[in-house]
């Protein structure tokens, strides 16, 4: 029967399980390697928290199951919701460590592999204890690695203030106290997700494979510089038209866009996790609104609030949605959005994920990082790739455009350094006897 040669062929391929950090940034890149190893014919379990699990199934996500690809969350008995990163950091090392074992255990066809994250650093402790071998995934830059590797390994000074040099790391561009990633300045207000990033990278032998969401066109250097001290294999980007939501996406706005002329709409977001402050939501909300040009904007549910008052009802017109100059959504379907051909540009946090979707798709951004790795992303985005200006920039050009004009004013205003100039030259003339 086509059951047991199924199960047959299950028996005798390599059964891969992949586990995802609980953030959405970590399972879109996880699971879209997951979706590619099945269809290489691997058997493949995907797994993350019990939370993520539910967030995943109910979210109409795009999670249609292939007949070798499955789910399988773990019974980590969450305990509320654990707002603040450290907490989570913190449920996870202690819950995570016997679901991971239970659940490798209770598997039917023996796991061949596992596939962690720096972010889970225990789980390569878990396989290692049960004997199985174990590859990292990690979901960042190639340059981000090699950076926090240097650090964490004391291979380089880093400047931890802008007095400090710049590092020079192989292969990568120098990065100044602004360029590297923020979790390695004294002020980083995530510790515990620091701590465990950095301890992860003395935990690598554990590892055969080191596997990286990138690629060699795209960071070529930072490969090649790196594989002198481990090989480190990019496999991505992982941008494939598949979805993991943990939201569910406003589809409406794609309506919206069709109606919207080619390359006229700018797409701003700021992904999962980062939360502006009402100052910076107020500004982008009077400058969206003053640019004069389309745009749609994710303002997840819990910043709604701090949108300007009366900004949302400023954007409805009477021809209905399709009207409307703006529009705002909760979460989008962020792959669907960028391939539009209406959308022109992306103001982006610069997270990983979006860099390497903008990549993708051939968006230029405008790079307003905010911190972690956003801050290197955005270097890269604007000195490296080429297709980015920082948002600060235009304010940079105006205040530099501002210094001109007063200079130049000044040196010609009587007793300035042109003034003073002229004021030589015509009396050497005039001292001249023809
Ligand atoms: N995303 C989305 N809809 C949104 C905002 C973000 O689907 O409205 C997706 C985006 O495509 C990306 C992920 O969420 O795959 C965010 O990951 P990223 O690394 O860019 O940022 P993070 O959320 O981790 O800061």
């Amino acid at each position: 029967s086509s059951s047991s040669s199924s199960s047959a062929a299950a028996a005798t391929s390599p059964h891969v399980l992949l586990i995802a950090f609980p953030g959405q940034g970590h399972v879109n890149p996880v699971l879209r390697l997951a979706r590619r190893l099945a269809a290489k014919g691997l058997l493949v379990t995907f797994t993350s928290t019990s939370d993520i699990g539910a967030r995943l199934l109910s979210s109409s996500s795009d999670v249609s199951p292939l007949p070798n690809f499955r789910f399988d969350f773990l019974s980590d008995q969450p305990s509320g919701p654990l707002a603040a990163l450290d907490d989570l950091m913190r449920h996870l090392a202690s819950a995570g460590p016997p679901s991971l074992a239970a659940l490798l255990r209770r598997q039917t066809v023996p796991v061949t592999c596992v596939v962690g994250s720096p972010f889970l650093p225990w789980a390569l402790d878990v396989a290692e204890g049960l004997g199985i071998p174990a590859a990292v995934l990690w979901v960042q830059s190639c340059a981000v690695f090699s950076a926090y590797y240097h650090y964490h390994h004391r291979l380089a000074a880093f400047p931890l203030s802008d007095s400090d040099p710049p590092v020079s790391l192989p292969g990568l561009p120098p990065l100044s106290a602004a360029d590297v990633p923020s979790f390695l300045h004294p002020s980083n207000p995530y510790k515990l997700l620091a701590d465990t990033i950095l301890a992860s990278f003395g935990n690598l032998g554990k590892a055969r494979w080191l596997l990286a969401n990138s690629f060699n066109e795209l960071e070529h250097d930072a490969i090649a510089a790196f594989s002198s001290l481990r090989p480190l294999t990019p496999v991505g980007p992982l941008t494939d038209p598949f979805r993991g939501d943990l939201l569910t996406p406003a589809d409406d706005c794609m309506s919206w866009l069709d109606a919207q002329e080619r390359q006229s709409v700018a797409y701003v977001s700021v992904g999962s996790v980062v939360v502006l402050t009402a100052d910076e939501m107020a500004e982008m909300a009077w400058g969206l609104r003053d640019s004069g040009r389309p745009f749609l904007w994710v303002v997840r549910q819990e910043s709604r609030g701090l949108l300007p008052e009366d900004f949302l009802e400023g954007l409805t017109t009477t021809e209905g949605d399709v009207g409307r100059r703006g529009f705002v959504v909760g979460w989008s379907p962020q792959d669907r959005v960028l391939s539009h051909p209406a959308v022109g540009c992306f103001l982006t946090h610069c997270g990983w994920n979006s860099t390497l979707e903008a990549l993708s798709a051939g968006l230029p951004v405008i790079a307003f990082p905010q911190w972690g790795d956003q801050v290197t992303n955005a270097k890269f985005l604007v000195d490296v790739y080429g297709v980015g200006v920082r948002r600060p920039e235009a304010e940079g050009m105006r205040a530099r455009a501002a210094k001109w004009k007063e200079a130049a004013a000044a040196a010609v205003a009587e007793g300035g350094s042109s003034d003073r100039n002229i004021q030589n030259f015509a009396d050497e003339l005039r001292s001249i006897v023809v």
